[in-house]
């Protein structure tokens, strides 16, 4: 902790807001997750890369957060450094056309929704399908967010990463490897350990009548399935297509919808969502998912990949 408090004390206050010992249920949409050592706040991609840097000639471990919206933080926290993007959130065209389409650039801590509605006020379609999805740019690319079967790294044109030490490079993301759920930025892929700073998407200039009525049909659908009903972090599972059917409907059969640990439960209205209901703690969230893992396997023998992240300390 001495170490931290040093690293904390260097940090640029006018670039970055710092705290110790934050509590990450504040910061996740769970509404789950014990203290983070050092939580930092930059405010400008300059002001990120700096604070990299120094945690990293530091030897302190860091974790990178967006909105939170894909992550169980266990309840003994997180130790190291958890850097918060949510401030450089700044979002805007730049000139110029490509190939008759629209670029428009977005900061790795801007909220996906806000590019959707910043998209719509350009006359910009595209991202229609991702409208009411939680969570950041930086977390989406991370995650290669998929809704209505729709991936958004086949929107992104190029991304700005950092590395380790701050040194920022820019790639075109048709020259990366995607797949279902994957990016290269996650463990194992080339690009594992970099943090996304910016991208630009790519989108086509169309009727904002039409834009909108497209993004209050995701909109609604999302609020008929009671996504915003009590905190969660959306699909708690991948689908497979092993499996045949979607990994709620399995859930669904095997009589798990209700089922409930503490105050997490599997949501009585989708089998795939885990809620918490007001105090559910992580440990009773992970009990939950080891349950549902081998009720599954004890009876179709599949093994249920998380798509929710584990992190810190549980
Ligand atoms: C109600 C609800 C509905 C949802 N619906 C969907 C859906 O339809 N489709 C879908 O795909 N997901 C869905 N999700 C999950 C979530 O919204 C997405 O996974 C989202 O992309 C997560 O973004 P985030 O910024 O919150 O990431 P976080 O949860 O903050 O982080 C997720 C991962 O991304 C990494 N990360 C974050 N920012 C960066 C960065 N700048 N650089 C490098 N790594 C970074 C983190 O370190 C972490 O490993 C839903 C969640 C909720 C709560």
């Amino acid at each position: 902790m001495e170490k931290l408090w040093q690293i904390a004390q260097k940090i640029n206050t006018e670039q970055c807001s710092v705290a110790l010992s934050e509590s990450m249920r504040a910061h996740t949409t769970f509404k789950i997750g014990g203290p983070a050592d050092l939580y930092v706040r930059p405010r400008s991609i300059r002001a990120l890369a700096e604070v990299l840097r120094r945690l990293e000639n530091a030897a302190i471990p860091v974790f990178l957060l967006g909105g939170g919206a894909n992550i169980l933080v266990g309840d003994k926290g997180i130790r190291g450094a958890v850097i918060d993007t949510g401030l450089i959130s700044s979002i805007y065209p730049v000139s110029g056309l490509k190939g008759g389409r629209v670029l428009l650039y977005a900061a790795c801590g801007a909220s996906v929704s806000l590019l959707c509605e910043e998209a719509l006020a350009r006359g910009l379609s595209g991202l229609e399908n991702f409208y009411g999805m939680p969570g950041s740019v930086g977390g989406a690319i991370y995650m290669n967010a998929r809704c209505y079967d729709d991936e958004i790294s086949l929107h992104v044109d190029e991304i700005w990463h950092l590395d380790t030490l701050g040194s920022i490079q820019k790639v075109s993301a048709a020259s990366l490897p995607w797949s279902y759920k994957r990016s290269p930025f996650m463990p194992g892929e080339g690009l594992a350990g970099s943090t996304v700073g910016a991208a630009t998407f790519v989108l086509t200039p169309d009727n904002p009548q039409a834009i909108a009525a497209r993004m209050r049909a995701r909109l609604a659908d999302r609020m008929q399935k009671h996504h915003f009903d009590y905190p969660s972090a959306g699909s708690m599972f991948k689908n497979n297509r092993v499996f045949g059917e979607p990994t709620g409907k399995i859930l669904h059969e095997l009589g798990l919808r209700g089922y409930r640990i503490g105050d997490a439960a599997i949501s009585p209205w989708h089998a795939n969502i885990f809620i918490n209901l007001g105090a559910a703690t992580a440990r009773d969230m992970r009990a939950l998912i080891e349950h549902a893992q081998e009720v599954v396997l004890a009876a179709r023998g599949w093994h249920l990949e998380p798509e929710v992240l584990f992190v810190g300390d549980f």
